[in-house]
């Protein structure tokens, strides 16, 4: 037992030098970097490709926003080294038919057809150089032309799926609405000064008919209550549906689908296509759906939230009520400094 105590004592020991000694390995750059760092790093490739290509800095932004969307939520894709997000399969960079998939030559490159260019002009072509990479897409975006309908049509081409086009549009006009990158705040969807409760219930079976499990957190609160935005992002639906009543949904720039049900009305102004910021209301809270257009009171009024990602194949409900308690909490906290 004394033998036991005293290995144990040592172990922590041990431990305790190896956390605090200096970290030997070398960090990623990106690591040491503030998120004010990195945003304002990936704004000057953006410029610069803006600068050299014509291709509008926010065209760029939004691509490379969701291929990293799709990094984190696709588990077979690497992690960016750089700045940059926008992802190449060897094979397409090198091209189909070149011997060497880890080809850098640009020369080579382009015998093969690959599609990989240099961006910087140091003689090398790189998947993982973030210039490179970025001129790439900007220069094959280039060839459709710089209009918005010119940049659907290059997306469409690319990606062959109407909700990839959808998202990284919705992206662009989020960062052509305020000129930033630095939209990463989130906000509790409902203000504090009003009396609301939840659990969670996210994978419960549905209260109120369905088949499908309970893809949300379910916010009580009175009727009218403000709802807001709890992220920056676009209006992408809004309008009716059978089970969610009044609903609207709302896109960020992680590619994840924000779904408010069951809401007595809209806020005015509030459109298909409206920019939000987190903490804008959007509509007021309800009881309405399951039923036809109209329905309501079938249960006490709630916010049915719902958050749903994309990984660029298909779209699935992940569980909102951590990131919801953190929001709150971040409220709370924000609330008192006011004080
Ligand atoms: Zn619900």
């Amino acid at each position: 037992m004394k033998r036991a105590k005293r290995f144990l004592q040592i172990l922590m020991l041990t431990l305790f030098i190896i956390s605090s000694a200096p970290q030997i390995t070398l960090a990623n750059t990106t690591e040491e970097m503030s998120q004010e760092e990195i945003f304002n790093a990936r704004m000057e490739l953006y410029q610069k490709m803006e600068a050299i290509t014509q291709v509008p800095w926010h065209y760029l932004a939004a691509v490379d926003t969701y291929e990293r969307g799709l990094r984190r939520a696709q588990r077979d894709r690497p992690r960016e080294e750089g700045f940059i997000s926008i992802f190449y399969d060897p094979e397409i960079w090198a091209g189909p038919i070149n011997p060497n998939k880890e080809d850098t030559d640009p020369l080579s490159i382009s015998l093969f057809n690959g599609i990989g260019l240099d961006g910087n002009g140091d003689g090398v072509a790189s998947p993982t150089d973030d210039e490179d990479v970025l001129y790439t897409f900007a220069h094959y975006l280039e060839q459709y032309g710089f209009d918005e309908d010119d940049f659907r049509i290059a997306l469409w081409d690319y990606y062959q799926r109407e909700q990839s086009v959808s998202i990284i549009h919705g992206h662009a006009a989020v960062y052509e609405h305020f000129g930033t990158l630095d939209l990463d705040d989130h906000a509790f969807p409902i203000p504090l000064n009003y009396n609301y409760s939840y659990k969670n219930t996210w994978g419960d079976r549905r209260g109120w008919g369905g088949r499908r499990i309970h893809e949300g957190t379910d916010i009580f609160a009175g009727y009218n209550v403000p709802v807001r935005a709890t992220a920056y992002g676009k209006v992408e639906v809004k309008g009716w549906n059978m089970y969610g009543g009044w609903r609207i949904g709302i896109r960020d720039l992680d590619n994840v689908y924000h779904y408010y049900a069951h809401l007595s009305g809209f806020e005015k102004g509030i459109e298909e296509g409206s920019i939000v910021s987190p903490g804008d209301v959007v509509g007021y809270c309800g009881s309405s759906g399951y039923g036809k257009p109209g329905t309501q009171g079938k249960f006490p009024p709630h916010l049915h939230y719902g958050m749903y990602r994309d990984n660029g194949f298909t779209e699935w409900s992940f569980d909102p009520f951590p990131s919801l308690k953190q929001w709150e909490r971040k409220a709370y906290q924000d609330r008192k400094k006011k004080k």
